[in-house]
């Protein structure tokens, strides 16, 4: 059996479902990541972390959702940016599009980090209600904090867009999409309440970006933080934390969580 679903017959996952009722949705976004990465980079990585989860833990992956919510990157050429609403409605068509075939577990691996969180919640509440099937995102930030905290060498507020653990994991899984010489160091100065550092302990508030501003704050290149420090060993050990905690809990669920689904409509 192959590992995505869109390379598969129709009857190797019906055989599939006979014993593994577990599917793995990459989503990412396509946007500006400043002057070293590609503009596919969160789309990339949840791809590649999806195949080498499914790889150690036999699951099928669902085709990738590519684009994410990223109005703010729109001050840079190349973002597709989708309305919240529409990541909720595609997220939450393409999964109750598996629970209606009889997928029980679905593990969303989000690429975007945050940034995708609050319109991929909506659509995992509202399939969790209606479905009674079990969905969890695998968010890099939080499935990977206690690596990112031990790889980390930049100061605090180095960690935003583009910086040093995604730069670095992009340089160990795609290197030839990246160029090394331009990446660059953008810490603007904030109240310590207004910390956007995942990394940096304490209280923050939350406030919203805008196009204009986020051009001004990111000085025309649209790096947050620092990649300087990045590199291709940080960027494997980062992923393999990742895949590692994500096959743990897909091992997990697999075996431990039980689910009986109910309403399992075609979406219409
Ligand atoms: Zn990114």
């Amino acid at each position: 059996m192959n590992l995505w679903l869109q390379e598969n017959k129709w009857q190797d996952v019906e055989d599939y479902l006979k014993d593994n009722k577990t599917i793995i949705v990459p989503c990412g976004s396509v946007e500006q990541h400043a002057l070293h990465l590609p503009l596919g980079t969160d789309a990339y990585i949840s791809q590649k972390v999806a195949e080498d989860v499914a790889k150690k833990t036999n699951t099928l992956i669902a085709p990738p959702i590519w684009t994410g919510w990223a109005p703010h990157h729109m001050a840079y050429k190349g973002t597709i940016t989708l309305r919240p609403e529409t990541l909720t409605s595609v997220v939450e068509d393409t999964c109750a599009s598996l629970i209606h075939h009889g997928f029980e577990k679905i593990i969303i691996i989000n690429g975007h980090r945050e940034a995708n969180l609050a319109p991929i919640r909506i659509a995992m509440t509202r399939l969790r209600n209606k479905t009674a099937a079990f969905l969890a995102i695998a968010d890099p930030f939080y499935i990977n904090h206690e690596k990112g905290k031990e790889l980390n060498e930049v100061e605090p507020g180095g960690i935003g867009h583009a910086e040093e653990l995604e730069t670095s994991q992009m340089y160990y899984l795609l290197p030839d999409l990246c160029d090394a010489s331009k990446s660059s160091k953008n810490i603007p100065a904030s109240h310590r309440l207004l910390k956007h550092d995942p990394l940096v302990e304490g209280d923050h508030f939350i406030t919203a970006s805008d196009v204009s501003t986020y051009k001004e704050k990111t000085k025309g290149t649209g790096m947050m933080g620092d990649s300087t420090k990045a590199n291709a060993s940080k960027g494997e050990k980062y992923h393999e934390s990742l895949v590692d905690n994500i096959a743990e809990f897909i091992d997990y669920a697999g075996k431990e969580i039980k689910v009986k689904l109910r309403n399992n409509d075609i979406p219409l």
